[in-house]
């Protein structure tokens, strides 16, 4: 066994286990050994029988005196009730609904014992405790004073982060072993001089000490560390892709003022100060020798569209062609309209391709034809979905790329796009994702970066309320008013299915809290038969067929439905003037930056917008933030303090770990990675001196899809 052995070749995981692990991402040993802990219970301290308190959870050891199962016909429940003594007493244990543990733990086993001693009914006991069994061989050691290396009680115990059906026992009692067994396989990635410098625990006792730590100081090292680690490989990932563009050779494009005037004063409505600053730093981008690199940066609404237009107009008056990319199908055709309006005095040729249709100027046609057409540069501009990349369309003089609603895009796309060609393309990409600054730094530090922070005048504030379960037939009633003067309204619930009852969760809080969460097609159902049974009430979710939502899209384009049931899907950026109500059931459960994100989906047009965050939780610090304030940045930077950065910044499109992004907050530990990065590639550009770490870099490189 080593690193890279597939997960399920280690002797107690099956297929079905298997796929359960690969929901969190690993698919190897490796992976699972650094699939780490998000906090531990400290039950180092075994406490004599006799001095167990009521109220406190607590690790006791001792013999099993007797155990038999009881059961309760009434209520449906086997109780399992154990006797456990020690040289200082006796104590009652109580399991529920576990009947099968009198077939593993047997009268004179000894034992460890986490759990809460309860007081009910002038009855004292131990509940539901968490178990371990002493291998008859420790006993007699244990009794010399020689220390059981225990995995779930009698130390300080690791907890995972919760996914269905993995629970933390399984874990350490999987990942224990394979520590001991492969323990030496782990190489030391990082250079010694930086580990040294910054004081971090080799990568051997760091691993170990993460998943079984000795104190809570030495698991707090350990996980210092791996966070400096990741952000160290980060920067480096980062910071060689900007050293390797900066070699790289653009087009110039000279500016024409005089069209940018003109373009600028045919607009229906002044830029403000932002957009036309923003507009600016792309225009002197272009006329520099090497490929730009910006990310234009602006909250929903802000404006984004048309400042881009401003490049892409002095480009292909320049005579370079342009290619404008957005995640969607519906987000393109959207585009494809918008450019073609805004640029009409202009004479210039705009092309549609998706996945589906193709369209030039306002015909459609066949793909074969947009492609050639774009091949002999008698298309101007090309508007699409990522079919442009993945068709591999050749384009005669590419100057400059738009993307929009993404992140970001890497180096190697770009080169992708226009192979035949001496020069790299410009590239802008825009996002409506507020960024923290330390985030900045990280996670685009090879980006320029302009920000639209002031909203186009005349927006009207979207009244945002928290909703209490008390208030929520007056919202109906205010929701159906508003439906009935030509409004829309979205819903949104956190799942698509009620989840089955888990009978092993139900003790659980969070799981019980989990269950009375609204599901959509529930949802829906209520809705349209009970609550708006005169309404058009319709249903979205991610699970539908593309052609399915599309259409229920469509319809809801075209006002033939008043209320549309929604999950998340709903989130990324489309354009319904005419829906004034965005409603959040559960809102709680939803992090900050998609509640600003769906918020962001009313407010469009002329009409006032609302925004009725339903909870039981008034006091919710997300709810809170979301009705004090209504700037994406302001919230950003809450979000950042509220719980780091991960949910703000859609991570999982990074695929950096949870315990990483939240230690993003820490600016002087995000400047001395960084720094010992470049301390690193001053001296050594291509890492001839570290191979291991140049070969990780490059797993990582795939893992975090920077591109
Ligand atoms: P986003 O930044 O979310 O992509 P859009 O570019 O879609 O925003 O712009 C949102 C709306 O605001 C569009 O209808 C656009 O025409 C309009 N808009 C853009 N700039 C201004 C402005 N300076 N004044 C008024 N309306 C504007
Ligand atoms: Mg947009």
């Amino acid at each position: 066994m080593n690193l890279s052995t597939p997960v399920g070749e280690i002797p107690r995981i099956g297929p079905q286990t298997q796929k359960k692990l690969k929901r969190l991402g690993v698919e190897t040993v490796g992976e699972l050994l650094f699939h780490f802990p998000h906090r531990y219970e400290d039950y180092s301290d075994i406490v004599p029988i006799s001095k167990v308190e009521t109220g406190k959870t607590v690790c006791v050891q001792g013999i099993v005196k007797q155990i038999k199962n009881i059961r309760i016909f009434k209520r449906r429940m086997v109780i399992t009730e154990a006797l456990l003594s020690d040289d200082s007493g006796s104590l009652r244990v109580t399991w529920f609904n576990q009947p099968y543990l009198i077939n593993t733990l047997k009268p004179g086993d000894f034992v460890f014992l986490v759990g809460k001693m309860t007081s009910k009914n002038a009855r004292r006991y131990l509940s539901s405790p968490a178990y371990e069994k002493i291998p008859a061989q420790f006993v007699e050691s244990m009794k010399n004073g020689e220390k059981y290396d225990s995995v779930h009680t009698g130390r300080i115990v690791p907890v995972y982060p919760e996914t269905e059906g993995l629970s933390s026992r399984w874990l350490r009692f999987v990942i224990k072993p394979i520590l001991t067994k492969i323990k030496n396989e782990i190489t030391e990635t990082l250079p010694e001089e930086i580990r040294k410098k910054n004081d971090l625990l080799p990568v051997k006792k760091a691993i170990w000490q993460i998943h079984f730590p000795d104190t809570l100081a030495m698991a707090e090292s350990a996980k210092k560390r791996f966070v400096f680690e990741e952000l160290f490989d980060l920067s480096l990932v980062i910071l060689r892709e900007k050293i390797k563009l900066a070699k790289e050779k653009a087009t110039v494009v000279p500016l024409d003022l005089k069209l940018i005037k003109k373009f600028v004063a045919s607009l229906p409505y002044k830029l403000t100060i932002d957009q036309k600053k923003a507009g600016w730093q792309i225009l002197k981008d272009l006329e520099k020798p090497r490929p730009m690199n910006r990310l234009l940066d602006g909250d929903v609404g802000s404006g984004k569209t048309v400042v881009a237009l401003i490049p892409v107009l002095n480009a292909v008056k320049a005579g370079f062609q342009v290619a404008f990319m957005a995640p969607t199908e519906i987000l393109a055709k959207q585009h494809f309209k918008t450019v073609k309006n805004f640029l009409r005095e202009f004479k210039i040729k705009i092309g549609l391709i998706t996945g589906k249709e193709n369209f030039l100027d306002g015909k459609k046609i066949k793909r074969k034809e947009i492609t050639d057409k774009t091949k002999k540069g008698e298309i101007d501009i090309l508007i699409g979905t990522h079919a442009i990349i993945q068709e591999k369309v050749e384009f005669k003089k590419l100057g400059l790329v738009i993307i929009d609603e993404q992140h970001r895009f890497g180096i190697d796309q770009r080169a992708k796009l226009c192979q035949k060609q001496k020069f790299l393309p410009h590239l802008l990409s825009m996002s409506a994702t507020p960024i923290p600054r330390t985030l900045a730094l990280t996670i685009y530090g090879d980006l320029d970066l302009s920000l639209i922070k002031e909203m186009p005048k005349g927006r009207k504030k979207i009244i945002t309320k928290i909703v209490l379960p008390e208030k929520r037939k007056a919202a109906y009633d205010f929701i159906r008013n508003e439906v009935k003067s030509g409004r829309q309204v979205f819903v949104i619930c956190p799942r698509i299915e009620s989840p089955q009852k888990n009978p092993d969760l139900e003790m659980n809080e969070m799981a019980v809290s989990w269950l009375d969460v609204k599901a959509v097609k529930q949802e829906f159902r209520k809705l349209k038969k009970e609550v708006f049974p005169d309404l058009r009430v319709d249903m979205l979710h991610g699970k539908m067929k593309t052609e399915e939502k599309e259409k229920v899209i469509k319809s809801f384009g075209n006002r033939k439905t008043d209320i549309l049931v929604s999950t998340s899907v709903i989130e990324v950026g489309i354009d319904f003037p005419n829906a004034t109500i965005m409603m959040i059931e559960g809102a709680d459960k939803f992090g900050l930056a998609q509640l600003h994100q769906f918020r962001g989906r009313v407010g469009r047009g002329e009409h006032q917008s609302y925004c009725f965050l339903f909870s039981e939780f008034p006091s919710n610090p997300r709810l809170r933030a979301m009705v004090a304030s209504q700037d994406g940045f302001e919230l950003a930077e809450k979000d950042l303090k509220l719980r780091g950065p991960g949910d703000l910044t859609g991570q999982r499109q990074w695929g950096i770990p949870d315990f990483v992004m939240a230690s993003l907050k820490d600016i002087t530990l995000v400047e001395k990675t960084r720094n010992a990065a470049k301390e690193i590639l001053q001296n050594d550009p291509e890492l001839k001196k570290y191979p291991e770490l140049r070969e990780k870099l490059a797993r990582f490189q795939k893992r975090i899809h920077l591109e």
